[in-house]
């Protein structure tokens, strides 16, 4: 089955997601006081937690209303919870949301992706996102896309999820079924769509529910599955099979060519380097990639 559209996952996907920066607490003074007026500002944790405290009863109104997977909006949240910021405009609240983003914690580009977007993008196919994600999320991979002389033009903007612009988020099926409507309007069918992410639960087991293809990125090393055992779930291009438990175990009726087999949509697994030689199996024109071996 050839590969004709690939869906991006983006935070633990495109993105490392690491700790802290060390100084934190000392640049959230700082940015504090870019606020108008002279409020105290409350520490990084309170005001973490007053924005949870939000978040939680914006969830409740949600789901009281059917929406099983809510998603909040992120300057929504902190001005409810901080008043002090109903005072900025919003492109300014933009700009101190971005930079309060840079202190919860640190975002780069994991250093294999830019490789596979750039020999995706050689082939024309067409690149997406489906992200749970808050206004800041586009700044952060734009910027991170830069530092490899890439930007963010080479996904198609009909084919970007933004949980935030919806309401709604991954696992909830209305994201895969949206973007599978956006990509059989340009001729491409569910099982020619690959969905790329980190998560069995929000990127995988959905994508494989819409009846798409799904690559379960793990990094370099074994990756573990919950509910996996060991080997099955090395880090390799071996196709395993994910039951509705997520449990992981290795599809025996596979044969290694790269080529889906059985009546289901494979789910595939490995890192980047793997990812990147399962592509050049399936997608058409993808170059021949330098670290490609059939091991
Ligand atoms: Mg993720």
């Amino acid at each position: 089955m050839s590969v004709r559209a690939v869906i991006f996952d983006v935070y633990q996907t495109l993105l490392e997601v690491g700790p802290p920066p060390d100084d934190a607490d000392a640049r959230w003074r700082a940015l504090w006081t870019r606020l108008p007026g002279n409020t105290p500002p409350p520490s990084l944790a309170a005001f973490t937690a007053d924005c949870e405290a939000v978040i939680r009863r914006e969830h409740a109104l949600a789901r009281e209303q059917g929406v099983a997977w809510p998603e909040v909006y992120w300057p929504a949240v902190t001005v409810a919870a901080a008043p002090a910021l109903r005072a900025l405009d919003p492109s300014v609240l933009d700009d101190w949301l971005f930079a309060h983003a840079q202190l919860v914690r640190t975002v780069r580009l994991d250093p294999h992706a830019g490789d596979v977007l750039r020999r995706l993008a050689s082939t024309g196919i067409a690149q997406g996102i489906a992200s749970n994600a808050q206004p800041y999320t586009w700044r952060e991979l734009e910027d991170a896309l830069r530092t490899v002389g890439l930007d963010g033009a080479c996904f198609d903007p009909a084919l970007r999820f933004w949980s935030f612009e919806q309401g709604f988020s991954k696992p909830d099926p209305h994201v895969f079924r949206l973007l599978s409507a956006r990509l059989r309007a340009r001729g491409i069918s569910p099982d020619e769509t690959l969905m790329v992410g980190d998560r069995l639960d929000n990127d995988v087991a959905p994508a494989r529910r819409a009846g798409w293809q799904a690559w379960h990125l793990g990094r370099a090393g074994p990756v573990t599955v919950p509910g996996g055992s060991g080997d099955a779930c090395l880090a390799s291009a071996a196709r395993l099979t994910v039951p509705e438990s997520g449990e992981c175990r290795r599809d025996d009726r596979t044969t290694g060519s790269g080529e889906v087999s059985g009546t289901k949509p494979a789910e595939l697994v490995g890192d980047w380097q793997a990812l990147d030689r399962f592509l050049a199996r399936v997608v058409e024109g993808y170059p021949f990639a330098a670290n490609q071996s059939t091991s």
